[in-house]
């Protein structure tokens, strides 16, 4: 057995006595009094044990904050069976025990809290005495330890929060990055004056707006059974035309959105226009675009390429089909102002330009740069007698019938409009009086050779009898022009009528 070197306290078995209250404690002489006293009067419960494991020396306190009673320690018992009660209290773990017993043989300090049956926490603290035994200090931490839980817990919780107020507002301002960005492209759709200029603006757009994607936008044809490609960005696999049955999303009448993880098919139109490549899709969107209630075309999207971070936009499908919404109504409001501006320059019986709009394009005409035109001015012949022999409808028939075959004939840049019942004028750019009467005669010549049908019979050939006249030769301004015209277009009437003649 090691002896403690002089200098650190030393007790004998003699100096030992139960106190008044049943503990054991320590009595020392009068030189020692004063260090019992104040290990008595500390917070901590402090035992020494002797380097053979033999404890020398505790204070009163260590039953306390150990929870012990007399008989568990006492100056001369064993460290073996004050671990021993430790473990079987299980108030230190198989883990903190195996540390100790590495630090007691490397005798260096150790340190470890006891959870005690209570649910007290004892810092347990022990250093190395010279003489090879221990010194060891128990110090209620429990509300220490609960505080600092307490703080680990409120951190959390702050870190928590911290994190989700910042996603919201992360998402309150990608939310607002989208609006300002469909709010722009709103704008410029609005003042778009023709649907080809609204493809050009969404190309540009979609460029900007959704980097590292690409996409096609395909509209209806006329006669609906095909949709025309007319617009793509970041992609040269715009196909001229897709048929409606190519795509689920215009057979579904929703968005589509396609991803290889997804219990999904590939379009018809995808796989066509990728060809070999068609593996290579990912992810894509289709959104149908639809306006007013009805599906006027189609947006494509493909996410393959698309780097997040460069688009600033959280939910690229969500901000595509919101893209789509404003594109469709656009198209409606351009349709919509096509429609109308349509009503207000031609005549619906035949789909010819009306009078106002006739006079304006020879307006145009006279304009910068002009190099003179000529006028064609044409009446259907015994046109009343027609009415009267045939009836009024059929009489339609051939008015409407007079605007085809004009549509037909007549070249580009040629313009034709009803002037009102059934008289017709015709503006050739270009043109002096001599190339306006071959036009004249080519009208003429056409129109008395078209059969209508009405009903089940064809109605008897009609003729017309035209004038011509030309600009700058034979008048200042359109007024006068149309007026010599009209004379030449008499003189045709008073010569027998199915013929041409021109202003002299
Ligand atoms: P002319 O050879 O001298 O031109 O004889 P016309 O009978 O054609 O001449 P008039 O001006 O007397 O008659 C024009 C007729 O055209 C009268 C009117 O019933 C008919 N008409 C005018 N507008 C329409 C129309 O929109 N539909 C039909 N069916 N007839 C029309
Ligand atoms: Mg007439
Ligand atoms: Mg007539």
């Amino acid at each position: 057995m090691k002896h403690d070197p002089p200098g650190d306290a030393h007790f004998s078995a003699s100096q030992i006595m139960s106190s008044t209250d049943g503990s054991v404690g320590v009595i020392i002489d009068d030189d020692g009094a004063l260090t019992a006293g104040i290990l008595d009067i500390m917070e901590q419960g402090i035992v020494q044990w002797s380097a053979d494991g033999i404890c020398k020396l505790h204070n009163n306190r260590i039953y306390r904050v150990l929870e012990l009673s007399g008989g568990d320690l006492k100056v001369g018992s064993s460290i073996d069976d004050f671990c021993k009660r430790a473990v079987a209290r299980g108030e230190i773990t198989e883990t903190t025990m195996r540390y100790y017993q590495g630090q007691v043989t490397a005798h260096q300090p150790f340190t470890f809290d006891l959870k005690m049956p209570s649910g007290r926490m004892i810092l347990t603290n022990g250093r190395p005495t010279r003489g090879g035994g221990y010194v060891v200090t128990f110090t209620d931490v429990t509300q220490a330890r609960r505080a600092a839980l307490e703080l680990d817990a409120a951190k959390k919780e702050a870190e928590e929060a911290r994190t989700r107020a910042e996603e919201v507002l992360a998402q309150e301002r990608a939310r607002r990055n989208e609006a300002r960005l469909l709010a722009s492209l709103d704008e410029w759709l609005q003042s778009c004056k023709s649907l080809d200029e609204l493809f050009r603006i969404v190309r540009s757009f979609m460029v900007k707006l959704m980097p590292g994607s690409a996409g096609e936008l395909y509209v209806y044809s006329n006669s609906r059974d095909v949709l025309d490609g007319v617009c793509s960005w970041n992609t040269e696999t715009l196909s001229s035309h897709i048929t409606p049955d190519s795509c689920w999303s215009l057979r579904r009448g929703r968005h589509y959105e396609f991803t290889r993880e997804g219990m999904c098919f590939v379009c018809d139109h995808v796989d066509e226009a990728l060809g070999a490549d068609a593996d290579a899709a990912d992810h894509y969107l289709c959104v149908p675009v639809v306006a007013h209630g009805d599906t006027v075309g189609l947006l494509h999207f493909r996410f393959d390429g698309l780097r997040k971070a460069e688009t600033g936009i959280e939910d690229p499908s969500r901000f595509a089909v919101s893209c789509g919404e404003h594109i469709s109504m656009a198209i409606a409001n351009v349709k919509l102002r096509d429609e109308l501006r349509d009503q207000s320059i031609r005549d619906p019986l035949t789909g010819l330009f009306n009078r106002r709009h006739f006079m304006e394009a020879i307006r145009r005409q006279m304009g910068a740069g002009a190099t003179g035109f000529g006028l064609v001015s044409f009446d259907a012949d015994h046109f009343k007698a027609f009415n009267d022999n045939h009836g009024h409808d059929a009489g339609d028939m051939v008015l409407r019938t007079i605007g085809d075959t004009l549509k037909e004939r007549l070249t580009a840049g040629e313009i034709s409009c009803r002037i009102g019942g059934e008289e017709f004028a015709v503006l050739v750019p270009g043109a002096d009086r001599e190339a306006a009467r071959e036009v004249a005669e080519r009208i003429r010549a056409a129109i008395e050779a078209t059969q209508v049908r009405y009903l089940d019979k064809v109605l008897p050939a009609i003729t017309i009898s035209a004038g011509v006249a030309a600009w700058p030769t034979d008048g200042p301004d359109p007024a006068a022009v149309l007026r010599r015209a009209d004379e030449a277009l008499y003189r045709a009437k008073d010569g027998g009528r199915n013929r041409v003649d021109a202003a002299t």
